[in-house]
């Protein structure tokens, strides 16, 4: 069964075509610059990819294209091949603790919750009425990056300002990165051969957090209302004590909605650094000495740490620590640094293991108390699984 999984962004549309329950990726591309100048797409299939300039004034004309690419590939001889359709959406609120089918109700749902994540939630409605005008007859399915954070306790998910912040503004913990979360969870389950287990998940990319994973479920995890709380990432700065803001608006004369921008595009590796948001930059600084490069690493390892002693605490134990996503599966540096403060723990890194990228293997040595495995995450492949299981 071929299931298209979709991440609709304001001028961009990314996709991978799966052959399910297979898990074959068919195609994968993404079209960029949609609605915009110079707009083109990228299609790669077989391992090789094909650069393409278009014309895209919306979303839609970008479905129409992809359709048409996977009847030129003869990937498909018609639409209807295509059985379900999978979107990604940033934000589900409290509404959604699984994937659903986009029915209007659901859809309407999104739109609502558009409050919660301007950027993103309006951008997938466009991509979901555009895919139902394109391929009408497939299912179309709702799959959310907060979904798997939804079984968190209230007393993890709640902040402590007033109630009614709560209660009228729906102020509290949703996390992000629930479906790479889960797939990394899942895989690790498979890995340990059960599922009761006590698990920390490092979703280390631009944007980064840490789940604690207790018997398939999320009970904590270290984004917030928005994706900016809790580690330092990118160009994000985590948690800060939240008086700055006031602070920094009557020093500067600022807004608070221009020092969001500062505190979500100018901080982080790129705010300490002053020289970049991108890791390998930060990694070419430290090789060089240079000293802002050095303390921003070293600010970002302790807070994976600060995470991770948490969690353990918090779950009384852990029987796997899992690191993914762009840093996660490709920092050599930054996983053995964490690694050794988490020495106290009886985490024994292997550096030879280490010495990897980009594939899943373990990275602990055979006496550590903890074993500690990159996994790759594959959230498009987790969409796809959860349409595929929706569409049977
Ligand atoms: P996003 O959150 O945008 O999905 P990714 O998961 O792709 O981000 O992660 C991007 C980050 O991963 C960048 O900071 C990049 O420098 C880092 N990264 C990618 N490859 C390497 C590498 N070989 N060494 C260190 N960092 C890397």
């Amino acid at each position: 069964m071929k299931i298209l999984s979709v991440n609709a962004g304001s001028s961009s549309l990314k996709f991978t075509l799966f052959e399910m329950p297979e898990e074959k990726e068919l195609i994968s591309g993404v079209f960029e610059r949609i609605g915009l100048k110079e707009s083109f797409y990228t299609i790669k299939i077989d391992g090789e990819k094909n650069k393409k300039d278009a014309e895209l004034p919306d979303h839609k004309k970008a479905f129409e294209l992809l359709m048409k690419e996977l009847k030129d590939n003869k990937i498909i001889d018609d639409y209807s091949e295509i059985k379900g359709i999978g979107h990604r959406i940033v934000q589900g609120g409290a509404y959604f603790d699984k994937s659903v089918l986009a029915t209007p109700e659901n859809v309407d749902i999104v739109s609502k919750l558009s409050s919660l994540a301007p950027l993103h939630n309006p951008a997938a409605v466009v991509g979901i009425k555009a895919a139902q005008a394109v391929v009408p007859d497939a299912v179309q399915t709702l799959v959310f990056d907060t979904a798997f954070h939804q079984t968190m306790p209230e007393v993890n998910y709640m902040y402590a300002v007033p109630y009614e912040w709560y209660t009228k503004y729906s102020v509290r913990r949703y996390g992000a990165h629930g479906t790479s979360h889960k797939y990394v969870s899942l895989k690790a389950n498979e890995i340990l051969g059960r599922k009761d287990t006590k698990l920390i998940t490092c979703h280390i990319g631009n944007g980064a957090s840490i789940s604690a994973v207790k018997d398939g479920l999320c009970v904590n995890t270290s984004m917030g209302l928005t994706p900016n709380a809790g580690l330092m990432m990118g160009s994000r700065c985590g948690d800060i004590d939240a008086s700055i803001v006031a602070y920094i608006s009557e020093c500067e004369n600022l807004s608070a909605a221009e020092i969001n921008t500062k505190l979500n595009k100018e901080s982080g590796f790129l705010g300490i650094s002053g020289v970049s948001s991108d890791a390998r930059d930060i990694e070419d600084g430290i090789a060089k000495g240079d000293e802002r490069c050095i303390l921003a690493q070293n600010m970002y390892v302790k807070k994976i740490v600060d995470y991770i002693s948490m969690y353990y605490v918090e779950m009384g134990g852990c029987d796997a620590i899992i690191f993914t996503a762009g840093l996660g599966e490709n920092s050599v540096l930054l996983r053995k640094q964490v690694l050794e403060k988490l020495s106290c723990l009886g985490v024994k890194l292997d550096e030879e293991r280490n010495n990897v990228r980009g594939k899943q293997t373990l990275i602990t040595a055979d006496n550590s108390k903890i074993p500690v495995y990159i996994i790759p995450t594959n959230e498009e492949l987790m969409i796809a699984t959860d349409t595929y299981n929706l569409t049977k």
